[in-house]
């Protein structure tokens, strides 16, 4: 980029940047984002050290990081960034996207730039003693109420015994998805039907499909789940049929939701106003960052649309949703919350956030408010 230097704001400079894959020694075949992360970590020369955290194919997202200078549009990010001032989050975005350009302007490249912007703001709470929620200006809640999100159990009867489990944890909401959703309508009404009978009349149910329908399968799914409350029915269709999305949002008596597969704002724009969606799911490990994340949720906002976090990897995606969630003003006040555990990594790296009285508290410790273990990481470091 051109653009003239502006007077510094502050005296860091970024000295490293790098990303850290783990992986826990089986990864077995099964929809768990927890068995691996890609784990950004941004270094200054006033000892100051930034994370953020990249949910993508791990090792290609590694290389658009540190690969090497190739030219000018297309390099590894680290290069754009060391000897930078990390307080200019917006102008090294831009300088990301620029350098990256042919890749990288959705998809893994903008993963990439996810995890680096997260740790950026990181970086900038830590250095100034403050939350970054407080740095994006917000406040709008201090708590979020949390929804255990996990997936359908092998059966219809398996699925109901776990949400009585969570309901018996204190969790108001719960969401159950994929797997074996989508395999026949009698199967897929029991497990909805199973569900609600094991939560409760109470509890917000939320599916999420797994992207296995068609439209007009949605549909008839959709009218199908009508009877036992659904609070919203997730990502039913591809990710790309956006005119399915718009035939399925005017029919469907649920709130249709999506958008964890989308990265940067003119994806999102393209979901909202082609696919007619009621409800934005924002992953900040993919999105774009906190950069991206705040534009997302306002182009939402215009168009009355509530953003939800979307988030199946560590508790820094679970941080950062946080001081997002807590710094706009169109949520529905729920938090993503993963339940399974089949997995060690997510509770080896970090502390854990826990869910207190059916609430999860918006951290207040400086940047993402999260202390990272780093004998966890250096355990199930693989690359
Ligand atoms: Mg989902």
């Amino acid at each position: 980029m051109t653009a003239e230097r502006p007077a510094p704001i502050s005296d860091l400079k970024i000295t490293d940047v790098e990303a850290i894959y783990l992986r826990l020694p089986q990864v077995k075949q099964q929809c768990d984002s927890g068995q691996d992360a890609l784990i950004v970590k941004v270094t200054t020369d006033a000892g100051v050290v930034g994370y953020g955290e990249v949910d993508s194919a791990p090792m290609a997202a590694k290389w658009v990081i540190e690969g090497p200078f190739s030219h000018t549009t297309a390099t590894g990010l680290k290069h754009v960034l060391i000897g930078e001032d990390p307080f200019r989050t917006e102008w090294l975005w831009h300088k990301m996207y620029r350098a990256n350009i042919y890749g990288g302007r959705r998809g893994v490249g903008l993963h990439a730039i996810s995890g680096i912007d997260l740790a950026l703001w990181d970086i900038k709470g830590k250095a100034l003693g403050m939350p970054i929620w407080k740095l994006l200006g917000g406040g709008f809640a201090r708590t979020l109420r949390p929804y255990a999100s996990s997936l359908f159990g092998a059966t219809p009867e398996e699925t109901g015994e776990r949400a009585r489990r969570f309901v018996g944890q204190g969790f108001t909401a719960v969401k159950f998805g994929w797997d074996p959703m989508g395999q026949d309508a009698r199967t897929d009404v029991a497990l909805v039907r199973e569900a609600r009978k094991g939560l409760g009349p109470d509890a917000d149910l939320m599916i999420d499909a797994g992207l296995v329908y068609d439209a007009k399968t949605a549909i008839q799914r959709a009218r199908a789940f009508e009877q036992f409350d659904p609070y919203w029915f997730e990502e039913p269709l591809s990710p790309d049929d956006y005119e399915g999305y718009a035939k399925l949002s005017a029919a469907s008596p649920l709130r249709i939701a999506a958008g964890e597969e989308e990265s940067e704002r003119k994806s999102f724009v393209q979901l909202m106003d082609v696919g007619k969606v009621d409800v934005v799911q924002v992953d900040l490990t993919r999105c774009g960052g906190f950069t991206e994340a705040m534009k997302i949720a306002s182009l939402a906002a215009d168009r009355g649309l509530p953003v939800v976090n979307h988030g199946f990897t560590t508790y820094l995606n679970v941080a950062a949703a946080l001081h997002f969630l807590a710094s706009v003003p169109n949520t529905l006040g729920l938090l993503e919350f993963v339940v399974e555990e089949g997995t060690t990594l997510r509770h080896s790296i970090s502390e854990p956030i826990a869910a207190v009285d059916g609430r999860v508290s918006v951290p207040d410790a400086p940047g993402l408010g999260l202390a990272l273990n780093e004998e966890g990481i250096a355990r199930f470091r693989v690359a």
